[in-house]
């Protein structure tokens, strides 16, 4: 089999760099090993323009949105699935200082296109324990998914997925040709998240993997169609409730662990009155980096090996933007902002 491009991993970012080569009449050949636990499987896939206690803005949030809404809403038409939902999330204001912090935003004015009225509060309070106040703001969530399995079913039907682990160490590689059991590709692209830090041709790169956990639970006469944040979130996912996203930078496996659901259910007791009942907790490994920007670029010897990775905590709305930057500058259109460039670290290659 003959391709212009071979792509290894098929999370988020493999899938978003699949499909743009595709609209760009590339052919192309995928190679994931379907790992159950890959953080785009496991992840919320919020988008959300002010985060953290602080309620800071999220950086270039003006342009990821647009650039995310216009991805998914044509990917999603073109898999025939909903990828995106636009839900409102609304922060639980609980004590002073996060009521300044909220204050000191709206006075700032940098997020005002974000924030919103709180009409049904009232809804919220047989739910939630004592509160300040509230602060409502625009989001959006994305179903990662259904977007992998649905494109994965596409890629299959094509027979341009294989299903394996791929070795790094039984690639061929000259200046225009890439070879990996019976593939000829003219270049090789790694999407494969956390595992680039065993890549041998990345592996110089400054990744920071960080774990994190999630609890998918449900409650017992509680709808919502906003998300609430208070002490952990609480995402409302196909009729039940997504939680979660812990740091853990020493222990990178993908076990749940009982520290983790110990302090979540004690941060539950503390912000909602029903006892939740879990339905399931599991971990995964995010591919973060110090600096936290992404990693995309060509390698600085082989020019025809290049990495989209790096998407960190919010590859939700990082990757739409930054996959149509990367994309352009395979095909020699433009280049890629120098902040995401993998060029900034090419001195420590
Ligand atoms: C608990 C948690 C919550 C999160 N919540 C959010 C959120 O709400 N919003 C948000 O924007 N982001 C969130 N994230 C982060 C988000 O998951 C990542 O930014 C994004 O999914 C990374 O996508 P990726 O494709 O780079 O990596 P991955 O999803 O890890 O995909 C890499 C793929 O490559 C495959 N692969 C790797 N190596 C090989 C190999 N050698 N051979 C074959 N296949 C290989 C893997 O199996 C996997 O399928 C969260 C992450 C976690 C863990």
């Amino acid at each position: 089999m003959t391709v212009d491009y071979l792509i290894i991993g098929q999370g988020l970012a493999g899938t978003l760099v699949a499909h743009h080569l595709r609209k760009h009449g590339k052919s192309i050949h995928v190679i994931d090993n379907a790992h159950k636990n890959s953080a785009s499987k496991i992840a919320a896939g919020l988008i959300n323009p002010v985060t953290g206690r602080k309620y800071v803005k999220s950086w270039r949030i003006d342009e990821l949105i647009p650039a995310s809404i216009k991805t998914y809403t044509e990917l999603g038409q073109e898999l025939g699935v909903d990828l995106l939902v636009q839900q409102n999330i609304l922060r639980i204001i609980f004590d002073q200082k996060s009521e300044r912090y909220w204050d000191d935003l709206i006075m700032k004015g940098v997020a005002e296109k974000y924030i919103q009225e709180s009409a049904d509060i009232e809804a919220y309070q047989d739910l939630l324990h004592q509160f300040h106040g509230v602060g409502e703001l625009s989001g959006y969530r994305v179903n990662l998914e259904l977007l992998i399995s649905a494109f994965a079913n596409v890629l299959s039907g094509e027979k341009s997925l294989t299903t394996e682990d791929f070795k790094y160490s039984s690639i061929e590689l000259s200046d225009h040709f890439v070879g990996y059991k019976g593939i000829s590709a003219t270049h090789v692209i790694f999407c494969d998240g956390a595992r680039a830090i065993h890549n041998p041709f990345f592996n110089y790169l400054p990744f920071q993997p960080a774990k994190g956990e999630a609890i998918k639970f449900v409650l017992d006469n509680f709808q919502s169609k906003k998300i609430l944040r208070h002490k952990q979130f609480i995402i409302p996912m196909d009729g039940q409730f997504w939680s979660g996203g812990s740091y853990e930078w020493e222990e990178l496996n993908e076990e749940p662990t009982l520290g983790f659901k110990e302090k979540w259910l004690i941060d539950m007791q503390s912000m909602i009155v029903q006892k939740p009942q879990i339905v399931s907790h599991q971990a995964a490994v995010r591919p973060a980096v110090k600096g936290r920007r992404p990693l995309l670029g060509t390698h600085p010897k082989y020019k025809n090996v290049h990495i989209f990775n790096g998407l960190g905590t919010k590859g939700s709305s990082l990757a739409p933007l930054f996959v149509e930057q990367f994309i352009n500058h395979l095909l020699g259109l433009n280049s890629i902002d120098e902040g995401v460039s993998i060029e900034r670290f090419e001195s420590l290659y």
